[in-house]
């Protein structure tokens, strides 16, 4: 019997089954769904091609086999899926591939009864990073000298993203020449220090899997009572085999986990000290905003975004037909984000003016983490701003303020 903190390297006895590296996880998906603990799997599987990862709902245990494999140029993100188009996982059980802000994320959704938790079985993903697809193809045809229309396999090992192609061409640059030239992971990955999401039921990867293992085996950590059960019922099965990871391999996955962390801290160090400090920085993020064509697109994508009358879209507070906008548009989204902000880099992937939205409100996290100590997506403690008491503005001058105030505020009389 498996218990949480408990560690395995695991791999399939399902011969179709052509993992990443060693299948557990779409082992552990196929045996969720035949044994009925979940009805559905969301994962995600390549789409066109490796750069088009599409998200997928899976009921069919067979269909599982598609969506084997590690996606590194698949930004997307799921929890608001479940949301958005699964009811929030309130009718229905559901099985989710997590990497760390997938995870984070989806317990900011919670957190807002966006998404039933309790439906839901996370399956963690280490995460290093991810590149953006169209940042990849670029990357790809300049850097590395090949069409991107030949890659048939993209993968990230010992530091090198590395690509390979249909007639067997094979080459990798390090991430961190890439990162240099600007290339390289999306900005908020950089930054990012969550890469063993323990938020999860079970968290996967390879780092730690050592010795004949070495590229055979995922390692497995139970992060949960209820990813143990899930994990001995997969074993039980016989979908799964096991054994216990090397001494040495532990000592490695703990190693690289604090190295990639620090990276992360300093990452963000550099990022935010660019964006200057004080006034500084708030003229530099009203410069940059300054190009907004209010697409809405950050805050459809947000997954701490969820009011139905989104206050951006209010006449009294955001003029309407103003673009760009005023600049209260953007200071709405720091107001209600920035204390809950999981870096998951959604709002600046999906930014058509290009403006680094994740960078401006992450850096605004950050410093609000360090006045209240709130970390975001890491458990079910409430954000800074559940203790403030929402207030509706207009009521509250119709009542009190000054007739005057109420027609400058609101431009009509009260
Ligand atoms: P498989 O049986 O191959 O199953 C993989 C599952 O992951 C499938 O269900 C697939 O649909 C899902 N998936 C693929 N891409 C994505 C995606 N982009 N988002 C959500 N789900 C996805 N492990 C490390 O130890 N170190 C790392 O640095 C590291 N970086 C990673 C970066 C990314 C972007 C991803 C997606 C994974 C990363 N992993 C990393 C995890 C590793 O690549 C394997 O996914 C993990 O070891 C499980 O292997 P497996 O053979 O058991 O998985
Ligand atoms: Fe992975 Fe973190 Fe980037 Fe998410 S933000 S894809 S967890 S590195
Ligand atoms: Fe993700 Fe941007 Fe929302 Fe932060 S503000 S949670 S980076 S979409
Ligand atoms: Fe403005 Fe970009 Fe957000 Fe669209 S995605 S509303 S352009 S900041």
């Amino acid at each position: 019997m498996s218990a949480k903190g408990d560690m395995f390297y695991a791999w399939t006895n399902v011969s179709d089954i052509k993992g990443e590296c060693g299948g557990a996880v779409t082992s552990i998906l196929k045996y969720l769904l035949e044994s009925k603990i979940v009805d559905a799997v969301l994962t995600v599987q390549k789409g066109a091609d490796v750069f088009d990862a599409e998200p997928v709902v899976i009921t069919d245990p067979a269909d599982l086999v598609k969506s084997a494999g590690s996606l590194h140029c698949g930004t997307l993100l799921l929890p608001k899926l479940i949301k958005k188009y699964l009811n929030g996982a309130k009718d229905m059980k559901l099985a989710v591939t997590c990497k760390g802000c997938d995870a984070k994320a989806m317990y900011e959704l919670a957190k807002r009864q966006q998404i039933n938790l309790d439906n839901i079985v996370m399956i963690g993903l280490n995460c290093g990073g991810s590149v953006s697809p169209v940042l990849a193809r670029r990357m790809i045809t300049e850097k590395y000298g090949i069409d991107p229309n030949d890659v048939v396999k993209e993968e990230i090992d010992k530091g090198q993203f590395i690509v390979m192609t249909k007639d067997g061409q094979h080459k990798g640059i390090k991430i961190d020449e890439l990162e240099e030239e600007g290339l390289g992971r999306r900005k908020n990955c950089q930054r990012c220090e969550t890469k063993i999401p323990r938020q999860t039921d079970i968290v996967c990867g390879n780092w730690g899997v050592i010795g004949e293992k070495a590229g055979k085996a995922t390692f497995v950590e139970i992060c949960s009572d209820k990813g143990a059960m899930i994990f001995d019922g997969a074993v039980k099965a016989g979908v799964l085999a096991t054994s216990a990871p090397e001494e040495k391999g532990l000592e490695i996955r703990d190693k690289i986990e604090n190295v990639m962390i620090k990276m992360g801290k300093k990452n963000q160090e550099t990022q935010f000290a660019a964006i200057g400090e004080g006034t500084d920085r708030l003229k530099y993020i009203m410069a940059e905003t300054g190009r907004c064509i209010k697409c809405y697109g950050c805050i459809e994508n947000c997954p701490i975004c969820y009011c139905v009358e989104c206050s951006t879209k209010k006449p009294h507070l955001v003029r309407p037909g103003q673009v760009p906008p005023d600049f209260m548009f953007q200071m709405i989204r720091f107001a209600h984000i920035a204390d809950s902000c999981v870096n998951c880099g959604q709002c600046t992937d999906i930014c058509p003016q290009n403006i680094p939205n994740s960078l401006f409100m992450h850096a605004q996290q950050v410093e609000l983490e360090k006045m209240f100590g709130h970390k975001p997506g890491m458990d079910m403690e409430l954000p800074v701003l559940a203790f403030a008491e929402e207030i509706d503005e207009r009521a509250r001058l119709n009542a009190t303020g000054s007739d005057m105030i109420y027609e400058n505020v609101f431009g009509e009389e009260k």
